[in-house]
């Protein structure tokens, strides 16, 4: 646990009581305050007092005047769409409002550091895809050399549940916009943008609030180093706005799309190889390719926004390469689960929205799609440029033949369960093709989490 400094006898509400926000009031109490918890949810209250904390309904008027800061989880709308009550009533009390990302990046460094022969280092990933497979990715080169690392954030444990540093440590963080938006202590040493399509725009009132949010992570404090995916106009903007000159090499600029062999830092992926060009030259290459746990060019971005990072902390390219090898991918992600008579099985069951799902079918040839579930807005019409090549498409989802309405000329059948889509996308496939799960949609109508849903399609497809 990371103890919080800077409120040492003083009393600091926290609003939130999830995995979170527990780990943020032990880590409180641990730096000497007092935490003051709330949660609407009953449960989360009675495990609250179990761990002996002050238990306040914060809705109450009067509840602020002794109360030093208030900490909000990410979970909780604070602004938009409409102002949480909670808050409101802490900013009418001029009390600051922060949370467990803001509170450890002022606790993470310690007086004993000065004993430290290698300083430690926070390596920060924001984007609206592929912070996990990045984070992962990039913890998953640091233990193949050696050097201590912890994996945090919105992957692995709460930011403030870590262990203290350690000699020569780097601790991956995985943020997202919730995150990121509200914390008032944002200073990684690297800082890795991936990069931006909409989302959770009730929450930042549109696009805009959305990229301010995540642009944070570059513009509080500064990191050494920011690598910046530059794909879209967004990422572009805030990497030139980063440079002070063409070559400024604080700046690390990533692509899938295109090649970036100008001034500078820049590392890109065109057609299955990675390259690294620095002022000008080639600095190192790879051929993701024959990476089997990278599949496709999101993953291809991915790597190399976890390449360059790695690179900042000064691991060489072929070691790098290496450990590529032999990362296997994070499970519901691109995850190959098995190859029964020639035929490969996919389950991307995170693939919760029309723009993932879109990577995933560019990432394959010759798919029996599995898909559908519970539709986000918008539609399905962005997929169609990717669903001309499919062999058929199997539907699943309580509102299965509404789903299959929007697939337009695509040869498809509704299963409606899992069982029957694996049922029939085997007895279709053959060798050589791909069954793969990418739902492009969200999994509530018939499972609680993607994660169930992707377990659900693993059990159909090993029989286990
Ligand atoms: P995040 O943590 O940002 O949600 P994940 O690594 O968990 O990202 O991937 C989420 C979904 O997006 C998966 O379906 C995955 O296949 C897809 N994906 C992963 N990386 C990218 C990327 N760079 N661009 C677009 N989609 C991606």
């Amino acid at each position: 646990m990371i103890p919080v400094v800077g409120y040492e006898g003083a009393s600091v509400a926290v609003l939130g009581l999830g995995r979170s926000g527990l780990a943020t009031a032990h880590a409180l109490r641990a730096g000497g305050a007092t935490p003051i918890v709330w949660d609407d949810n009953a449960d989360a209250r009675a495990r609250a007092e179990e761990a002996e904390f002050t238990v306040r309904d914060l809705t109450k008027q009067g509840v602020w005047e002794d109360i030093a800061g208030l900490i909000v989880s990410p979970g909780i709308p604070h602004l938009y769409p409409t102002p949480n009550k909670v808050v409101a009533a802490a900013m009418d009390a001029g009390i600051p409002v922060d949370n467990d990302i803001g509170l450890f990046f002022r606790s993470y460094a310690t007086h004993e550091w000065g004993d430290f022969e290698t300083m430690p280092r926070i390596v920060a990933v924001t984007g609206s895809n592929g912070k996990s497979t990045t984070s992962a990715l990039i913890n998953h080169v640091l233990e193949h050399v050696k050097r201590p690392c912890q994996l945090a954030g919105n992957i692995g444990r709460g930011v403030l549940d870590i262990d203290p540093a350690i000699d020569g440590e780097v601790v991956v963080l995985e943020l997202s916009s919730y995150q990121t938006e509200l914390a008032r202590s944002l200073t990684p040493d690297i800082a890795v943008f991936t990069n931006l399509s909409p989302d959770h725009l009730d929450r930042h009132a549109g696009v805009g609030g959305y990229f301010a949010a995540k642009r944070r992570l570059f513009a509080e404090g500064g990191p050494d180093r920011a690598i910046v995916g530059i794909d879209e106009p967004e990422g572009q903007y805030m990497a030139n706005q980063l440079v002070n000159h063409a070559s400024d090499d604080r700046l690390i600029r990533i692509s899938v799309d295109r090649k970036l062999t100008a001034a500078g830092w820049n590392v890109f992926a065109r057609k299955g190889f990675l390259s690294e060009y620095r002022k000008g030259r080639q600095a190192g290459s790879i051929d993701l390719r024959a990476i089997k746990g990278l599949p496709g060019s999101h993953n291809h971005q991915n790597a190399c926004a976890a390449y360059a990072a790695c690179r900042s902390l000064g691991i060489a390219p072929r070691v790098i390469e290496a450990a590529f090898h032999t990362f296997a991918g994070l499970p519901h992600r691109s995850q190959v689960i098995a190859e029964i008579d020639g035929v490969t099985y996919v389950n991307d069951s995170k693939a919760t929205n029309v723009d993932s799902a879109a990577k995933a079918l560019q990432a394959f040839s010759d798919i029996r799609w599995i898909c559908g579930g519970l539709q986000k807005e918008g539609g399905l019409e962005k997929l169609l440029p990717y669903v001309a090549s499919l062999k058929k498409a199997y539907v699943i989802g309580r509102e299965a033949a509404q789903f299959a309405l929007e697939l337009g000329d695509v040869d498809h059948v509704i299963c409606t369960t899992m069982e029957e889509a694996v049922k029939a996308a085997r007895a279709d496939a053959k060798a050589g093709e791909t069954v793969l799960l990418a739902p492009a949609a969200a999994s509530f109508d018939q499972y609680d989490s993607f994660e169930k849903r992707g377990d659900d399609f693993i059990a159909c497809v090993t029989g286990e």
